[in-house]
């Protein structure tokens, strides 16, 4: 018996209302209403207290991409609890679950990333990537290159540096973010400000912002770009076929490095291991974290160049977590990685379940509230409208139309998001042909009840 058999529904809830505060949640949301209570979890089958099965269209937040209760993980981390619990890399010493772990990111990661500097989540790995940029260039003789730029919409994560690198206006309202040193361009979200252009001249345009932000900021004051490669948080936000090779000529014409955040992106969910490659990127660091080990432990990474990492050969870099490489997280990613590519999960989403995913998500664009649908490897978006023809939102007084469609989902037994307007899904990268058409039949019944 576990701890949630022992006492029932509403008595868990009224304890959790009482002493648990949610993550992006208002304090008092779950006093009446109370928050489902989730007990086990199987494939993208979720279980709540009440034995009510729920189709998981998030991976948990976009992160169990091999799916729920895979027993190797499990039994690979009761090993390595047993051998070596935690032991520390700071002072002069390893373990082999973080060098096995570094060399195995260093194999999979593209062109000369073969460096690894090792973190609990995606937030404090971008941490990491803000004092490494900026300590590179005063490495170089070039201390004056402090500045990093970001995208409004960005979501790079929640510590202080998660945030202030991320371009969510209201997170920057709490906490009196960003940090000095952190300037913005806008997002390629062709769908909410396109305006006129087609998506190829947006894109362009959005991506020469980039080339305006750095000439206003001067270049030589430039240490950075991060870019998240598919705006996950943001609203799935698929940027236009020109976008990213713009942005990638403009950061080697000023010699700026090139941050992709994959935390979301990367292991499967655009169908290549990383979504540098699915779009046409080479980055000087990449973030990673969730996919990393599907979520059955916490760690993050930053995946290095040899470029970059060079300059920190004879310099202490004065930076690092005690779980940095905890053996149990980085033995759990290792089994992780090993079933993602020997147990072709890899493979499943290209050949199997993004072809599936993209017809059946794409047909949506044919509902009545439906705009665009947009859909990359295993992740996706619609735009909810009440006018195609002008891509015109809802107004957002009322309660979002998204937010009641998310409700509806909740109710039939699908976990969707939404970000304002649009409705987004990132189920396990395992999930098979009759779980997708289950997850579009139950989002279509979910947006028939908004109408
Ligand atoms: N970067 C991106 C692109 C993310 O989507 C997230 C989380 O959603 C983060 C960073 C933060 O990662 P974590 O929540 O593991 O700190």
């Amino acid at each position: 018996t576990t701890l949630a058999n022992h006492l029932p529904t509403a008595e868990l809830q009224a304890l959790d209302a009482a002493h648990h505060l949610h993550p992006f949640t208002k304090g008092d949301e779950l006093n009446e209403k109370g928050a489902r209570v989730i007990t086990g979890a199987k494939g993208v089958w979720l279980r709540d207290s009440e034995g009510t099965e729920i189709l998981d269209g998030m991976a948990g937040l976009w992160c169990v991409n091999i799916g729920y209760g895979r027993e190797e993980l499990a039994e690979v981390a009761a090993r390595q609890m047993k051998e070596l619990p935690y032991y520390n890399t700071f002072f002069q010493t390893t373990h082999v679950p973080a060098l096995m772990l570094a060399k195995k990111l260093a194999e999979l990661a593209p062109g000369d990333l073969n460096h690894v500097f090792f973190a609990n989540g995606g937030s404090d790995a971008n941490d990491t990537n803000i004092r490494l940029v900026r300590t590179y260039w005063a490495e170089k003789g070039q201390p004056e290159r402090d500045v990093i730029i970001s995208r409004w919409n960005a979501y790079h994560g929640s510590t202080i540096g998660g945030t202030s690198l991320g371009g969510m206006k209201g997170m920057h309202g709490q906490g009196s973010l960003p940090i000095p040193g952190i300037e913005f361009i806008d997002q390629p979200h062709w769908w909410a400000e396109g305006g006129d252009m087609t998506p190829e001249e947006f894109g362009l345009e959005r991506a020469r912002q980039l080339e305006e932000k750095i000439k206003e900021v001067g270049p030589e004051k430039v240490a950075a770009f991060i870019g998240e490669p598919i705006q996950g948080a943001g609203g799935v936000v698929v940027p236009p076929s020109t976008y990213w090779p713009e942005i990638q000529r403009i950061c080697k014409k000023y010699d700026i490095l090139l941050i992709a955040d994959e935390v979301i992106c990367g292991f499967g969910r655009t169908g290549n291991w990383f979504g540098s490659q699915t779009l046409g990127i080479e980055p000087d660091i990449m973030t990673v974290a969730k996919g990393l080990s599907s979520g059955y432990a916490p760690i993050g990474a930053s995946i290095i160049s040899d470029k970059v990492a060079k300059v920190l050969d004879g310099t202490e870099f004065n930076h690092g977590y005690t779980y940095s490489g905890h053996p149990v997280a980085c033995a759990v990613a290792l089994e992780n990685l090993r079933i993602l590519e020997e147990d072709g999960v890899i493979k499943h989403v290209q050949n199997v379940a993004a072809p599936h995913l993209k017809e059946k998500w794409e047909a949506l664009a044919d509902h009545p509230l439906v705009g665009e649908a947009k859909i990359v490897g295993m992740m996706a978006s619609i735009a909810l409208t009440p006018d195609k023809a002008t891509r015109a939102e809802f107004a957002t007084d009322a309660g979002t139309v998204g937010y009641i469609c998310r409700e509806r989902c909740f109710a039939n037994n699908v976990i969707m998001r939404h970000v304002g307007d649009r409705m987004i899904i990132s189920p396990p990268l395992t999930i098979t042909p009759e779980e997708i058409d289950i997850l579009i039949e139950r989002a279509r019944k979910s947006l028939d009840e908004c109408l």
